[in-house]
């Protein structure tokens, strides 16, 4: 899928977001917590075309759309609320939507959300919901941005002006990227003669989890690859296809590694989440990134089945375990340095070549999975279940998307050449 996001204008959002280059370097999330991951209830959206009083038409009818009500103020002004799938909930509001009007006028829309949400995705349009551009800055009027627990100081809401026409313009937070255009994409990889994609089990909502095997050894040498488990991580999903496309690539680096190490990838471990527009969760209502130690939710069951299988049939381990994910800017949270897995050291090697191939780049890593500490990620999963070394690579909200392929495939790069070295 082609992403024409203007790179100026990611650049402009880089330096609004990221004080990674030119001040201390963020120092990540609050430590994560042990929470109950019994389902809870999920509230459904209304689908349809709202058809309102101004000649103006939404629709939040396709997949991956959230709009949760819309009024005409006026003439000239339409309000549109976005609320979540369930709540206590992160801070990552995910909209997407459809807009158009019977004659085409230029018309404003004001986002707006219940009561201490912030607005935290810059707008991003398409006319066929494939290429998408950002809004231009000069039709972006945000309001006052205020400060809120577990978010920086972001406007409550914002108005853009939209040129709008009798086709429908698609407005969203990020690239709207479905389970459907996953399951293209892993299609058209399962082509190639080293890859197979099968299903490991269902959503709890009955989507196909897919799993594609990369390679041809013996299992004996794996490693593991996540993605998606939370709807709105866009920028996470699009580094992880980069860096599968460079393990599936004709490198000659890449050849070998296929003979060597098998590479697991389940690229959209929460379909549900993503096609109902989902801010975070799955359908059972929970973060699936808290549930890899009670193992409540279908999904992370099934990641956990098919590892716990394999490993037993095969006699073979884990060395390297990744989950993708997107954040306020870009950073990688590893496995503190006094705890040796399968192959000690091989992550922050990885990252720092990777990183030193890229001008101008410091990576900012956090040795956050420390002993002793609860394993309800994934990547603490991989880590204390299967002693492989692990990762979880977040990739900032704005991040430049050329800046993204690059980071996928240098990584990708790097951890072949060093894994193939420890062989
Ligand atoms: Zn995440």
């Amino acid at each position: 899928m082609k992403t024409l996001l203007p790179l100026c204008l990611c650049l402009v959002w880089l330096s609004l977001t990221s004080n990674a280059q030119t001040k201390k370097p963020w120092k990540g999330q609050a430590p994560i917590q042990k929470v109950s991951t019994a389902t809870k209830p999920v509230q459904k959206q209304y689908k349809g075309v709202f058809e309102l009083s101004n000649g103006v038409y939404c629709s939040n009818d396709f997949a991956g759309a959230r709009l949760n009500g819309v009024v005409a103020n006026n003439d000239t002004l339409i309000t549109i609320l976005i609320t979540p799938e369930n709540t206590p909930i992160n801070f990552s509001p995910w909209y997407a939507f459809k807009i158009w009007a019977k004659k085409s006028r230029p018309m404003y829309v004001r986002i707006t959300y219940l009561e201490g949400v912030r607005h935290r995705y810059y707008p991003k349009l398409s006319r066929n919901g494939k290429d998408w551009t950002s809004l231009h800055n000069r039709l972006y009027f945000p309001g006052k941005a205020i400060k809120a627990k577990g978010s920086r100081p972001l406007p409550a809401e914002v108005t853009m002006r939209l040129d709008l026409t009798r086709e429908p313009l698609w407005v969203a937070a990020q690239e709207i990227m479905t389970s459907s255009d996953d399951n293209a994409w892993s299609d058209k990889l399962s082509k190639l003669p080293f890859v197979t994609k099968r299903v490991i089990g269902k959503s709890r909502e009955g989507r196909p989890l897919h799993l594609l095997k990369i390679g041809k050894a013996n299992d004996k040498k794996m490693i593991m690859v996540l993605s998606r488990q939370h709807p709105p991580e866009v920028t996470g999903y699009l580094c992880m296809r980069a860096f599968i496309e460079t393990i599936c690539s004709d490198r000659p680096i890449a050849k070998k590694f296929r003979k060597v190490y098998n590479t697991y990838l389940v690229p959209m471990v929460n379909p549900d989440g993503v096609d109902n527009g989902h801010w975070r969760h799955g359908m059972g209502g929970i973060d699936l990134n808290r549930d890899w130690q009670a193992a409540n939710q279908p999904e992370t069951q099934a990641v956990q089945k098919f590892m716990r299988e394999i490993k037993a049939r095969k006699g073979g381990k884990f060395y390297f375990g990744v989950d993708f994910h997107s954040t306020w800017e870009d950073i990688y949270y590893t496995v503190d340095p006094k705890l040796k897995g399968n192959m000690p050291g091989l992550v922050p090697k990885m990252i720092k070549a990777a990183a030193a191939e890229i001008k101008n780049y410091e990576p900012n890593i956090r040795p956050s999975m420390k002993s002793g500490s609860a394993y309800v990620t994934s990547a603490r999963y991989f880590f204390w279940k299967h002693q492989a070394e692990a990762l979880t690579f977040e990739i900032g909200d704005h991040t430049p998307r050329a800046l993204i392929k690059k980071k996928g495939q240098f990584a990708a790069i790097k951890l072949m050449e060093l894994m193939l070295k420890e062989k």
